[in-house]
């Protein structure tokens, strides 16, 4: 049986596009503007038209709502944000926590609210387990597990090989850490129906509308102008295709596969009958999800970057990187060695210079933006939607500061990416050294990271 490779993603292919919806027929006015249909724009429109019912939102997105990472990501919605350790240092230890605190609430806030709306999207709130099968990755968990718990949460749970086992059969795994804030969801039928909601509330939705151009209060496309006071980017690793945007965020490929549904019987040597995602503690790591149909989909970095920000060809991946990937399940579950992979699949993520997420209202323009989560965002962009909401309401004077306005990644500023040919040298440098600093920690068994790695991160702006 031959791969799919592409067509969007396994998820698109699962349950077919949506008919399109119209394109913009012409110049209008709105009074807020969200460019882009994937979890930001759509979660941002959401909160707004629910918090104030007579505002006139007008959506634009360039090929239909989800084409994006929201309609191809591994599923794991949990707790992890980009960048909270660099806004510990920045803000402090406790602004932090808020932040931490925040994004924990955000996984139950999408539970509560995809069920209010009827959106069946497949969630079960397994939690995520993160697994080391190195004595590096061991060490690794040890410090990231206590990072966590440090950061409060108290709830998370460290395991040895036997209670990692008794979770999922991992082959040779020697520890896990597990915290209960993470579900794993369907992403395609969450944000198909995340774009009906909203539409139901109201809202405007113009697809194959792309906006070539973001001006204070203007957003400009080749069939007319939106003039709005607010006007939003919500692009993610698609940003560079905007005009002076190109080296805003770098948009990072990650790639995934599906197998055919597996049968009770590798279920029953395999375990993970809870259903956390889960995940692995190497510098290039994996993330995987046990789908509602018994299959596993599981994703890693592949070809991270390609050369001038391009960004996308429907979702299409390297035969390299399919086969990278296919190792990686056999690896963990040798049993799997003979199974077909039903689909590969491919997307962008956007990465900020400094991998920071962040979201901001610039109060002089009214433009404002969310995004740069790197591999974290399909819980992040509904703190991101509701954070946008608090802070045009409070700058429309409807109320004050809130919870979420005075968190430590709002308002964040970052340099931009270098020129070409710096910036795929840079990225391409460094997954060669995250690779090589696996292996390395793979074959030696040394008990420390890889100091290949240390560097890559340090030189990197990563950590
Ligand atoms: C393969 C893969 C796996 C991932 N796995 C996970 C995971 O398991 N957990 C997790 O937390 N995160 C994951 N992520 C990241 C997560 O999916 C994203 O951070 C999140 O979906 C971002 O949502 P978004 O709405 O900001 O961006 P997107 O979903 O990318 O949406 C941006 C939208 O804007 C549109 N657009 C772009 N430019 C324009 C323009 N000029 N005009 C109009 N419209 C435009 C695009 O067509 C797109 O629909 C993954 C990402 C990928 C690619």
């Amino acid at each position: 049986m031959s791969t799919v490779n592409g067509g969007i993603s396994f998820w698109y292919a699962q349950e077919g596009t949506p008919p399109p919806r119209e394109p913009l027929p012409g110049d209008t006015t709105a009074d807020v503007c969200v460019v882009g249909g994937g979890y930001t724009g759509l979660w941002t429109a959401y909160y707004l038209k629910k918090a104030v019912p007579f505002l006139n939102i007008v959506v634009l997105e360039g090929k239909f709502c989800g084409y994006g990472a929201s309609g191809r990501n591994g599923g794991w919605l949990y707790n992890g944000i980009a960048g909270r350790d660099r806004y510990a240092r920045a803000h402090g230890h406790e602004a932090a926590v808020r932040l931490q605190q925040a994004m924990n609430d955000t996984v139950t806030e999408v539970v509560r609210t995809a069920a209010d709306e009827n959106i069946d999207a497949d969630i079960h709130q397994g939690g995520v387990l993160e697994v080391a099968y190195t004595p590096a990755q061991l060490a690794r968990l040890k410090a990231f597990h206590s990072v966590e718990v440090a950061f409060g949460e108290r709830d998370r749970e460290l395991y040895g090989a036997r209670e990692t086992a008794d979770r999922v059969r991992v082959t040779g795994a020697v520890g896990s850490s597990w915290t209960p804030h993470g579900a794993r969801i369907h992403p395609v039928k969450l944000v198909t129906g995340l774009a009906a909601a909203v539409e139901a509330l109201g809202v405007t939705i113009h697809e194959a509308t792309p906006v070539t151009e973001i001006k204070p209060k203007h957003a400009i496309t080749p069939y007319g102008t939106v003039r709005a006071p607010y006007v939003l980017r919500c692009t993610e690793g698609f940003t560079p295709t905007i005009k002076g945007h190109k080296r805003t965020w770098l948009p990072m490929n990650s790639s995934m596969i599906a197998t055919e549904p597996l049968p009770p019987e590798i279920w029953d040597e395999i375990g993970w009958a809870g259903r956390e995602t889960l995940g692995d503690m190497a510098h290039a790591y994996m993330y995987a999800q046990r789908t509602a149909d018994d299959r596993i989909a599981l994703g890693g970095r592949g070809i991270p970057y390609r050369y001038g920000s391009r960004t996308d060809n429907d979702g299409r991946t390297q035969a390299a990187t399919i086969d990278a990937l296919r190792e990686i399940l056999v690896r963990f579950f040798p049993r799997l060695a003979g199974v077909p992979i039903a689909h590969a699949w491919s997307g962008v993520l956007g990465v900020p210079r400094d991998w920071c997420a962040t979201v901001t209202l610039d109060r002089s323009t009214g433009l404002g933006w969310a995004g740069g989560y790197v591999g974290s965002g399909v819980a992040t962009a509904n703190l991101a939607a509701r954070t946008l909401r608090d802070l045009i309401q409070q700058d429309s004077g409807q109320s004050g500061p809130t919870d979420l306005t005075t968190l430590p990644w709002v308002g964040h500023k970052v340099r931009r990416w270098e020129p070409e040919p710096l910036r795929w040298l840079g990225v391409h440098t460094l997954y060669a050294a995250y690779r090589t600093a696996d292996h390395r920690e793979a074959s030696t068994h040394t008990p420390t990271t890889d100091p290949i790695a240390t560097l890559a991160d340090r030189i990197s702006g990563r950590h």
